[in-house]
């Protein structure tokens, strides 16, 4: 480990860093070079217990700041993340190994987040409805929960960061975060913008581990809710535990999107998009295309063509400018996805393009690079097909027309997003009502929805029904609270004592039924 890079990744628990000098660490590498850079503490139930007791101390006071102060900070930070966003895609393209021009694309892409949490005192307002009896009203108030927790994939170390914390906090709830022990380093930094902007403390808090982190949640009293990004099953794990102790969840899984190719598609278009879905973030990527379904009269054209351009995919360090694509995350990750390659070929899929042991520079020799990876002759019932390989792998398989491509979609147990690229709008408007997923792109590769607009898909992708961001976003941190207000006239304008005096006294009736219900 270099000098330089000899970075130690701590808790940060109301407002500040927590040495964890007895807590067992896990290696952090630069997947770029295969290299370790540091070590991230591996916290268990008691460091867990410590960051949501901090944040339930600071909600009592943070509940209670006037919405427009605790906006302020919402702006600050978004003004602080402006100010530094090329340090924070930087760390992400350091530790997540995503390609510089990515790093700073998740960067830009959260500030727009920010942006978008800056909404939320027009989001927030509630509603009354005067008179629902006499001199009674009903009045609904958006109000915060206390302490809500989140879990973050490897991969969005900085949207997932958006997803949560600014909706949560401008909401006047308070968070503990864990960042994945994969990529850390974004929240790291996050947290010198927290001191800039004089966040008060114990508003958000991080810490790091593994699952143990998250499991000490469940039955945490603090914690009022818990959200994740991350794979299916973990997904499914956090819904059963959250689930038997009552608290609130927003789920986010896996993904296996397909692209529709139709005859009449734009195809240049079409292949300088593919290339970015299916290659971009090697392939890390919950809206990368996966699977593509491309009709006969497309097929010829659609593989001649997208092979020549996978073939001048160039691969380096993450923070090479002159590349096109970095690594996958972990030597772990790399051989999982080896393994589906091998997995395709005895299945029978023909393996058009292979992107085992890429050519590289010497420095990046140790790092975990796969190439841009095709296969054609794929059927929907392979393991290629079905599962989620989270790498640079195409599998290609023929549909007769956009019903086949339906079908497929339809019998997918995931369901995040899919593409179609057609010209035609009887296609786009068939394929937008019948693809069974949760985001549509037409003429687009990567189906990402503008951070004013709700995020997740459906089946396996999404449990339960929370998505993040937009309005949705918003309300997920908060609850309805319904209050049922009854007027009393103050004792000395006019009603006995002991007397409700009520306009319309033959309404009193319903006065009565509705204070009982
Ligand atoms: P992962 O599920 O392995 O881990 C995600 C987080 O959950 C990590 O912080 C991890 O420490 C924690 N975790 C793991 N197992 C757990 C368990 N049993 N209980 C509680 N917590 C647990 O996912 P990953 O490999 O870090 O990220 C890639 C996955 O995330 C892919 O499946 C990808 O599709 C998905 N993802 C989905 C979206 C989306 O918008 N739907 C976005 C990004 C990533």
């Amino acid at each position: 480990m270099s000098a330089t890079q000899n970075i130690t990744i701590r808790d940060y628990v109301n407002g500040e860093w927590v040495d964890a000098a007895d807590s067992p660490t896990a290696a952090l590498f630069n997947p770029s070079t295969g290299q370790q850079i540091g070590v991230v503490p591996l916290g268990d139930e008691k460091s867990s217990r410590a960051a949501s007791k901090a944040a339930a101390d600071a909600f009592i006071s943070w509940k209670e700041t006037p919405l427009p102060k605790r906006m302020n900070y919402i702006f600050a930070l978004h003004s602080a993340m402006v100010e530094h966003k090329e340090m924070l895609a930087q760390a992400i393209a350091l530790d997540q190994a995503k390609h510089i021009s990515e790093a700073r694309g998740e960067v830009q892409r959260v500030i727009e987040i920010v942006q978008m949490a800056c909404t939320i005192p027009a989001l927030i307002q509630g509603e009354t409805i005067p008179q629902i009896a006499n001199n009674i009203s009903g009045k609904i108030i958006k109000a915060p929960l206390g302490v809500f927790c989140g879990v973050a994939p490897f991969n969005f170390p900085a949207l997932v960061f958006g997803w949560f914390i600014p909706f949560a906090i401008g909401t006047g709830n308070t968070f503990v975060y864990k960042p994945s022990t994969e990529s850390p380093l974004f929240m790291q930094k996050m947290v010198q913008l927290f001191e800039q902007i004089e966040l008060p403390a114990g508003v958000v808090n991080i810490v790091h581990g593994d699952r143990e982190v998250v499991e000490a949640w469940y039955d945490d009293e603090n914690v009022a809710g818990v959200c994740l990004v991350g794979s299916s099953p973990t997904a499914k794990a956090i819904a059963a535990g959250c689930g038997t102790n009552g608290k609130k969840t927003m789920l986010l899984g896996g993904a296996k999107n397909f692209l529709a190719v139709m005859e009449d598609a734009p195809m240049q278009e079409l292949i300088d998009n593919l290339v970015i879905s299916g290659y971009g973030s090697a392939g890390q990527r919950c809206l990368a295309i996966s699977n593509i379904a491309c009709v006969n009269e497309a097929y010829d054209e659609l593989i001649e063509r997208l092979l020549e351009a996978s073939k001048a995919v160039t691969l380096g360090d993450a923070t090479d400018p002159d590349v096109f694509m970095g690594p996958v995350i972990s030597a772990a990750a790399k051989a999982r996805i080896e393994n589906y390659i091998e997995i395709g070929l005895a299945e029978g899929a023909t393996l058009l393009l292979d992107g085992r042991n890429p050519s590289l520079k010497a420095e990046n020799a140790d790092g975990y690079f796969i190439g841009p990876t095709i296969f054609t002759d794929v059927t929907p019932d392979m393991r290629i097909a079905k599962e989620e390989i989270f790498g640079p792998v195409l599998s290609i398989m023929k549909v007769g027309c956009i019903d086949g491509a339906l079908r497929m979609i339809k019998n997918h147990p995931m369901g995040n997003g899919a593409c179609i690229f057609t010209q035609n709008a009887y296609y786009i408007e068939k394929f937008i009502n019948n693809a069974d997923v949760g985001m549509v792109g037409v003429n687009v590769g990567v189906c990402a929805p503008h951070p004013y607009m709700p995020f997740g898909g459906i089946k396996d992708s999404l449990v339960g029904n929370n998505k993040v961001q937009g309005k949705e976003g918003i309300d997920f941190f908060t609850q309805n609270k319904v209050a049922t207000i009854r007027v009393v006239e103050p004792t000395g304008s006019g009603a006995k004592q002991g007397e409700t005096k009520v306009s319309g006294q033959e309404s009193d009736n319903s006065v009565r039924s509705c204070v009982a219900s």
